[in-house]
């Protein structure tokens, strides 16, 4: 598969078809196809956390319901009991929230819903149109026949209306053991596409609900549920990603059959993104097996991981806007959400000073301390300025000096000057090593006449380089995040397992990093830039009162440091 965004044609593709959505539904209110307001929904099963997948489907749905001054619903879409849990139904709603998706006061349940979908079966069963079989899975799937040949009618497909009305109450009062009858919508076992072939609507499980306890031991299947609960809830439009295609001839059919409300379903391709996987199934083993840090960890696709590293929802919806909505599926280059989250940290995010790998620097010819002002967001004069501390002490990332300097090198050499930002241009005078021959410490001197703004010195230099004054300068944590994945594309391996293309390195602890004081006592969750090294947020996790964590939330592609 072929980035899409880096193929202009393709991207082009995305922009036209961004709005095919909105013109379906432009088309429907100018031939006033619905009586009710323009209704969309986010039906996420509670059985995992949400990734930056569900959060383009959020951004989508409600984004819809926003422009057409329509509903947006959170409708959980809790129908198997199996693999569903509270702590997710809670993680959901918060995301949600975060992202922005204004679902007001309604957080639905599809469980809310069983027994009105109870008496539409019975309906159905009514009608002849639906049986209770007792060919349990294998033979079900057995059965279904080839893409060539017709399925096999099941010997319990004529029982009368009245046996099936009896079998199923048994079904449902427990009477029979887990997977030993199923109901049936009885429509055409030799339909070209498998999902009409007599799909199941119902199975027996003895299992309890997050919610409805051991209410019930029958649950309905996602194709005779989906409908249902869209159709009770006014959904006008049912937006859902392409898999679902093959199945909307089943959802019309039972909606046609009751004779209910009937919302469209429109598909759309699913985001994919390269050096993600997005199944719930594999992010759960990553939590399970412990190779990240909880659905949060700030590697994670999950929106809170997102919401930890430091994105925030406006970059997230940035995003999902940039890459619009298509008919086909694609791979999205990650590339493009580190744009959207840079572009917006750039405009609001807080400039620091912080020296992660420190190298001590004692400018001999500086008495005293002084205070030197600096710019808080250059991009936003409202933001205003600070004061840094300045003194005879001062450290200086360890990359900045180097004693046999390639050619172009612009920065800190024996002998040779640098700027330090928004302070004075000093001189590398002499290299102190300790006995491994490692440098400990430079020796420099200052000119008092090239003071950033005011000194009268017109004397330049080609390399500026941030430093922290000794004294003054706080102790962090700096975890550095690199990708998860070693590939674009880590679910593609044929012969191998995601598992096998993990970074080792996605995670570099910096135990002592330093930065100057300003940051003192800023609140988990705090953004800011450090300048050269990119953007950061206190850690939510690890922060303690003794010592702030800081995570990278996204490198810096340009800037002023890049002195050579
Ligand atoms: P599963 O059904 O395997 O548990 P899922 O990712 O489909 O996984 P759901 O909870 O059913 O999870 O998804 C909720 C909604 O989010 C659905 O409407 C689904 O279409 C949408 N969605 C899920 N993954 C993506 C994706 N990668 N891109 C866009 N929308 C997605
Ligand atoms: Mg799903």
């Amino acid at each position: 598969m072929a980035a899409d965004t880096k193929n202009p044609e393709n991207a082009n593709d995305i922009v036209k078809s961004k709005n095919f959505i909105y013109e379906i539904i432009d088309e429907d209110l100018k031939t006033k196809k619905w009586d009710v307001n323009i209704c969309t929904r986010f039906p996420p099963e509670p059985n995992g956390y949400l990734h930056i997948g569900h959060a383009k489907s959020i951004c989508l749905n409600s984004g819809i319901a926003r422009d057409y001054s329509g509903k947006f619903n959170l409708r959980f879409d809790d129908t198997n009991p199996e693999k569903e849990e509270q702590e997710y139904v809670d993680s959901i709603i918060e995301d949600v929230k975060w992202l922005g998706g204004n679902f007001e006061d309604r957080i639905l349940y599809a469980s809310d819903y069983f027994d009105k979908m109870y008496t539409w079966a019975i309906d159905l069963i009514k009608k002849g149109k639906a049986y209770v079989c007792d060919l349990n899975a294998d033979e079900i799937r057995e059965t279904r026949g080839t893409l060539t040949e017709p399925g096999k009618p099941s010997p319990y497909r004529n029982r009368s209306v009245e046996e099936n009305l009896s079998l199923f109450e048994k079904m449902r009062n427990g009477e029979f053991p887990d997977g030993s009858k199923t109901l049936r919508a009885k429509i055409d076992m030799a339909s070209p596409n498998f999902n009409l072939r007599d799909p199941i609507m119902y199975r027996i499980l003895h299992d309890e609900h997050h919610r409805q306890g051991n209410k019930w031991c029958i649950y309905p299947t996602y194709d005779w549920a989906h409908g249902l609960e869209d159709s009770i809830e006014n959904v006008t439009h049912s937006i859902c990603t392409l898999e679902f295609e093959n199945h909307r001839p089943l959802y019309d059919w039972f909606l046609n059959e009751l004779g209910i409300f009937h919302p469209q379903q429109i598909e759309f391709a699913r985001l994919n993104l390269t050096y993600t996987v997005m199944s719930k199934r594999k992010l759960l083993q990553l939590v399970k097996e412990n190779y990240v840090d909880g659905w949060d960890d700030p590697r994670m696709p999950t929106v809170s991981g997102f919401r930890r590293r430091g994105y925030t929802p406006e970059a997230i919806r940035n995003f999902a806007e940039i890459i619009g909505v298509a008919k086909r599926d694609a791979l999205t280059d990650i590339a493009l959400l580190e744009y959207a989250i840079r572009d917006d940290l750039n405009k609001h995010a807080q400039r620091v000073m912080a020296v992660l790998h420190p190298l001590k620097v004692t400018i001999t010819n500086y008495n005293g301390e002084e205070v030197l002002d600096a710019v808080n967001n250059p991009e936003d004069a409202g933001m205003g300025s600070r004061k840094v501390p300045f003194s005879n002490e001062i450290f200086i990332e360890q990359s900045d000096f180097i004693e046999n300097p390639p050619k172009g090198y612009h920065r800190l050499i024996p002998g040779g000057e640098v700027r330090l930002r928004y302070a004075y241009i000093i001189k590398c005078e002499e290299v102190i090593k300790n006995e491994k021959g490692e440098v400990v410490e430079l020796r420099c001197t200052y000119d008092k006449e090239t003071k950033s703004g005011s000194g009268t010195s017109t004397k330049k230099v080609k390399g500026t380089i941030h430093w922290v004054s000794a004294k003054q300068a706080l102790n962090i944590e700096v975890r550095l995040y690199d990708r998860l994945f070693t590939v674009e594309a880590p679910d593609a391996g044929k012969e191998k397992n995601f598992l096998d293309f993990l970074n080792p390195g996605s995670c570099e602890i910096i135990p002592n990093a330093l930065v100057e004081p300003f940051i003192k006592g800023s609140k988990p969750g705090a953004r800011f830039q450090f300048e050269r090294h990119g953007y950061f947020c206190v850690d939510t996790k690890y922060t303690t009162s003794e010592k702030l964590v800081f995570n990278r939330t996204v490198t810096l592609k340009d800037s002023w440091g890049k002195t050579k």
